[in-house]
């Protein structure tokens, strides 16, 4: 029949299951028409709220039809109901309901928020309606700032935000002074005379007086239905067309387009997030504590490790990447390779002749003591040929180097390092002085520039002289401790390993030395290193799954502490989509704060070490800072989403019922 805006019919609910299930509503049927204004009165428990949950879709009839303007509601999803309430009905509450971390304005915002009404527009409805409410001065105030009389104005604004086409009111002067109550009789009567629908629930008759058309139910059955003809309504006037005083015209116009709406529901999400992180900074800034430690942990490490490789790479490539280094003994570590003698001169010779070397330098190293005048200290000799100048990088600061015939030829030259320069020879040029070593005395004709060579103590005094010089005259013996080659331009290292070995091996009828190319060594740096790097990481990220369980710890807790606001959200239409987002978006908010404040104090922490330990390397990369910011908005997603779940998933009944 036209004109029937809600029917029902024959509608139970039980609450309970089984045996033990209770009936409090038994089988109504009634119809409501567009334009009337209903008052449903019975005593306290007789199932009004019960029957009025079922009118406003936040509830299921346990059976029974509902129709709301022709279009039935049980098969209705979730996001449909959700739509009703949003575009169709307007809810008043006995306790007023608002958010109470949003002010008056904001307040009467949240249902248009989740219609996509746009935000410019939304705002200056919110004022017109507050304005015409009498609440006008009192826009920005919170609710705590609000009378229970302003409050409930308040929630007439928000149930009006969406055109609010049927009103229902529960109890809505229940918790007023008798004045207050009065005022908002008269505003829902006013509303009604414009053509909205207004269905009111009281216990009080007085209040049931100022509708035409009066229910009576008790113990869940309507007991009596009656028009009171000295009042007239919307329905009765004729007025009822004009649903909706604030012309819904301009409110169509007013809606963004859907992607638009979209973002600006996201924004809306984000912007309710950061407020409640505001609103409890302590619990906030704790949970964010995991992740900041975590995210600390990780940028840190990987900046030390990376800072730590690339100081041992760079060590490394001064020194060329074509040497191999032969060794006496089977392996490294070999506790014999000091008694092994198996390295010789004509090694060298023979080594000299192949097309795959470029150069070779033989080494002797005998730790001895320098002396000068009365100036004494020990240090280590090395003899060598002119040729380990070249194949590790050194450079020379004064004077020259020796040449290849005073290196084979017994040559009493020497050439000295920065260190022993400034402590043999302090305030004069050592250059054509004498430094007796051992008891050999040396002329001096180079000094090096100063360098760190690598695995090297850097106090030590080093002295370079003609291998030659030193196996006769200091060391006095007829091995060499290293054969230093350098692998010719165009031979790859792997094959020039390859040859030298075969020639040794066939020199020396077995395999009495090793070999170690400066190659191999890089090779096992970096494997330690990325070993190292993997098992830190391993530590971080379960670090930062400590910290992600810590954060969907406190987003459970905060979900069942924030039970009435989403219901509340859910009563003017949130989407479950709409809840799951904002309480995402909450949990990624937390963990990317936590993430970004774990970069900037390693950045802060990274900067003291290097002021304070500035041979400590640090090397910070962008791509870690990256990957760490991700990551923690990765943790909030993902420990986020059960919490977020959990109260998407909450029915609005319970979620109010809920204190
Ligand atoms: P009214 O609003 O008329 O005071 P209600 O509709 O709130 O009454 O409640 C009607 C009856 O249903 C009461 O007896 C109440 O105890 C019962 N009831 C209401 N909600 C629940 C619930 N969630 N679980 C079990 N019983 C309920
Ligand atoms: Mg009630």
């Amino acid at each position: 029949m036209e004109g029937e805006l809600l029917e029902l019919v024959d509608i139970r609910r039980s609450y309970g299951d089984g045996p033990s299930a209770v009936e409090v509503l038994h089988g109504i049927t009634l119809s409501i028409r567009r334009g009337e204004m209903v008052a449903i009165i019975g005593p306290s428990g007789s199932g009004k709220s019960t029957l009025m949950n079922i009118i406003g879709c936040l509830d299921r009839p346990t059976s029974g039809s509902y129709e709301v303007s022709g279009r039935d509601t049980s098969n209705m999803e979730p996001d449909e109901l959700a739509a009703l309430r949003r575009d169709f009905f307007g809810f008043i509450f006995q306790r007023y309901l608002l958010l109470s971390n949003l002010n008056a304005s904001e307040n009467v915002q949240v249902p248009s928020i989740y219609s996509g009404y746009r935000r410019d527009k939304r705002a200056e409805r919110a004022g017109m309606l507050l304005e015409r409410l009498g609440l006008g001065e009192r826009k920005s105030y919170s609710p705590s700032q609000l009378s229970g009389g302003q409050q409930q104005r308040v929630s007439i604004a928000r149930a009006l935000m969406n055109g609010g086409q049927i009103i229902l009111a529960d109890e809505p002067t229940g918790a007023l002074d008798t004045k207050s109550g009065e005022e908002v009789m008269k505003i829902l009567t006013e509303l009604n005379s414009e053509g909205h629908t207004v269905i009111l629930v009281t216990h009080d008759p007085r209040i049931a007086a100022h509708a035409r058309r009066v229910i009576t139910i008790r113990d869940g059955s309507v007991v009596s239905d009656k028009v009171n003809e000295e009042v007239s309504d919307a329905a009765s006037s004729g007025a009822a067309k004009s649903a909706g005083a604030i012309p819904d015209v301009s409110l169509k116009r007013a809606w963004s387009t859907s992607a638009r709406a979209y973002m600006d529901r996201f924004s809306e999400a984000g912007a309710m997030a950061l407020r409640s992180m505001v609103s409890n900074r302590m619990r906030t800034l704790l949970t964010m504590l995991g992740i900041i430690i975590g995210i600390m942990a990780v940028v840190m490490v990987v900046a030390l490790a990376r800072g730590a490789s690339d100081n041992i790479i760079s060590n490394i490539s001064s020194m060329g990447t074509n040497t191999i280094s032969v060794m006496p003994g089977e392996r490294m570590g070999d506790v014999r390779s000091g008694k092994v003698r198996s390295l010789k001169i004509s090694d060298m010779n023979a080594l000299r002749g192949q097309p795959f070397v470029d150069s070779v330098s033989p080494v002797v190293q005998s730790s001895v003591l320098f002396r000068r005048d009365n100036i004494e200290n020990t240090g280590t000799v090395y003899g060598i040929s002119a040729d380990y100048f070249r194949v590790y990088g050194m450079e020379l600061a004064r004077g020259r180097l020796f040449t290849q015939s005073e290196a084979s030829g017994n040559q009493q030259v020497c050439v000295i390092d920065a260190k022993t320069a400034s402590s043999m020879f302090p305030g004069v040029d050592p250059i054509g002085r004498k430094l007796i070593v051992k008891t050999t005395p040396m002329l001096v004709v180079g000094v090096l520039t100063e360098k760190d060579i690598m695995f090297r103590p850097r106090d030590a005094l080093y002295v370079y002289a003609p291998y030659s010089t030193v196996m006769h005259k200091m060391s006095n013996q007829d091995y060499l401790s290293t054969l230093i080659v350098r692998i010719a331009a165009g031979f790859s290292t792997p094959v020039a390993e390859a040859s030298l070995v075969s020639l040794l091996k066939a020199r020396h009828g077995r395999k009495d030395f090793f070999i170690q190319s400066s190659d191999t060594i890089m090779k096992t740096i970096s494997q330690t290193t990325s070993t190292f790097t993997l098992l830190i990481s391993a530590i971080a990220v379960i670090s930062l799954l400590v910290g992600g369980i810590g954060v969907m710890n406190i987003m459970l807790v905060s979900v069942t502490e924030r039970t009435r606001e989403i219901g509340i959200r859910m009563a003017v239409g949130a989407r479950q989509s709409d809840i799951m987002t904002q309480f995402l978006i909450e949990a990624v908010t937390v963990c990317i704060t936590g993430g970004l404040a774990g970069v900037l104090l390693s950045l802060v922490a990274g900067k003291v070490v290097m002021l304070f330990f500035p041979s400590v390397p640090l090397s910070f990369s962008a791509l870690s800072i990256i990957v760490a910011v991700l990551t923690s908005s990765a943790i909030g997603m993902v420990f986020g989403f059960m919490p977020a779940r959990n109260a998407a998933r909450l029915d609005p009944i319970e979620a109010l019922a809920r204190e």
